[in-house]
């Protein structure tokens, strides 16, 4: 019986969910998944990347399993997705269940129950109490640019405001709606007009120290929007709650108030775009809760059905029912396989109580994080919330960007049987994006794991 064989038994004999252990057999990426690497470069443009060209066989829990039959922790979810396991049983059983009665009709065809059920639920779940309309696509990139067609249909205004070190999505739109230039936008212009990017509330980068940053980003934010736009031009201000690609940058405190207040004294509409930060990840059922923002709009993805393509914008009523009929869908935006798959993922986070799961993640993993840093002045910041956690490196004594270094470790826990991302402008950030479901002593090992791997610098 060969590693990969036993792999396969055992997740069976566990009832779909592989054994939660870290287990390395071969080196890593291993001889198989080496093989469909080859596979893959004749088949597949190098313009995918792949974080960690391990190939999956099974995975489930808080582990991958790779075809080798390396069961490698996982701290990345699939970037944010799977924050109920990626074989959660009750996401399973909806959506074979649905797959036996219909896979699509399209909704703008015949429409069908789940879709409105989803809808219910976001309008119930998101920020405010307000009425609210939802309707659904494929992608992140798709609700945010659906946001934004709405905002700008709603107010008749043309602007959009952005950020530094913002990220939304890799169409025309949503890439030039994006911050940073390599590997999003390099080469693929020209962009999409009549978007404004202004200063973010950076606390570990900001000039005059994180104490001020917020209300000092704030004013720098509103008096550049006014003199260089004039706010009666602009629709919507578009801002990540919690800056992801951008290197999981939390605004500092007082930054969203202000600049939802500026929104709503100037007729601006604030789209939230909670695509990685929803859905329990960061301890709050969404990130915009933490200071109580209540957004006109919102657009989600990642964490909202398991892993199935399925994407949302949801608002107050009042915008979302001026667009014309017919002006706002897609053949496959709500797929019923989709929407099985986001209910029972509501069902599931709900249930599990996951917001205070992400909670528990962040109370272990920040402690352990502040001490790793006390011995590695490399590690420059520690920051995040709930489940969405991270930690800058620096050259020690600067604030220097260290990319290689990050690479480095990142590389390191790899070969240890841990899977992490690194993310953020400069490259030099290691997020950490454990299933919510995640056991305890596998995300205690993870965070092993990764203190070896510093301490071998
Ligand atoms: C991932 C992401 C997107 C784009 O989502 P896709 O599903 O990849 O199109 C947009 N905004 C944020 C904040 C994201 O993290």
């Amino acid at each position: 019986m060969t590693s990969q064989d036993s792999a396969l038994d055992a997740s069976g004999a566990n009832g779909g969910t592989p054994p939660q252990v870290r287990r390395v057999l071969t080196e890593i990426p291993g001889p198989r998944s080496r093989e469909l690497q080859e596979r893959r470069t004749a088949a597949v443009p190098p313009g995918v990347g792949s974080v960690l060209p391990v190939y999956v066989a099974d995975a489930g829990g808080g582990v991958v399993v790779d075809v080798d039959g390396n069961s490698l922790i996982d701290f990345g979810s699939g970037i944010a997705v799977t924050s109920v396991g990626n074989a959660n049983p009750r996401v399973a059983a909806r959506v074979k269940a649905q797959a036996d009665r219909f896979t699509h009709t399209c909704f703008m065809v015949a429409p069908y129950e789940s879709y409105v059920a989803v809808c219910e639920n976001l309008n119930r779940v998101t920020p405010g109490a307000h009425e609210k309309r939802s309707f659904l696509v494929n992608s992140g990139a798709e609700a945010v640019e659906n946001a934004v067609k709405i905002a700008r249909y709603a107010t008749g205004r043309d602007a959009v405001v952005v950020f530094d070190h913002g990220y939304h999505g890799r169409t025309l739109l949503t890439m030039t709606l994006t911050a940073k230039n390599m590997p999003y936008k390099q080469g693929f212009g020209p962009f999409a007009p009549e978007v404004y990017r202004m200063p973010l509330a950076y606390p570990f980068r900001w000039p005059t120290g994180p104490d001020n940053c917020g209300p000092e980003a704030a004013a720098q934010a509103i008096d550049q929007i006014t003199k260089q736009i004039g706010p009666t031009n602009v629709a919507a201000l578009l801002i990540e709650p919690i800056q992801g690609e951008g290197g999981f940058i939390e605004p500092a405190p007082g930054f969203l108030p202000a600049l939802a207040e500026f929104c709503r004294a100037n007729g601006i509409l604030f789209i939230a775009d909670e695509v990685q930060t929803g859905f329990a990840r960061t301890g709050d059922m969404f990130a915009c809760e933490h200071e109580g923002i209540v957004p006109d709009l919102v657009a989600t993805a990642k964490g909202i059905a398991g892993g199935l393509p399925l994407a949302a914008v949801t608002g107050r009523a009042d915008i979302m029912d001026k667009v014309h009929g017919g002006g706002l869908g897609g053949t496959y935006g709500g797929n019923p396989l989709a929407c099985e798959a986001a209910l029972a993922v509501l069902a599931e986070i709900e249930d599990g109580k996951l917001t205070e799961r992400a909670r528990r993640i962040g109370e272990i993993m920040l402690p352990r994080l502040r001490e790793l840093a006390a011995a590695h002045p490399a590690i420059g910041d520690v920051r995040g919330r709930g489940a969405m956690i991270a930690i800058e490196l620096v050259r020690p004594g600067t604030k220097d960007p260290d990319p290689d270094l990050t690479a480095r470790v990142a590389r390191r826990c790899h070969e240890r049987g841990l899977l992490v991302l690194t993310t953020g402008t400069y490259g030099n950030v290691l997020r950490f994006l454990p299933p919510l479901v995640i056991p305890e002593e596998l995300l205690v090992e993870g965070l092993d794991v990764l203190a070896e791997a510093f301490a071998e610098e």
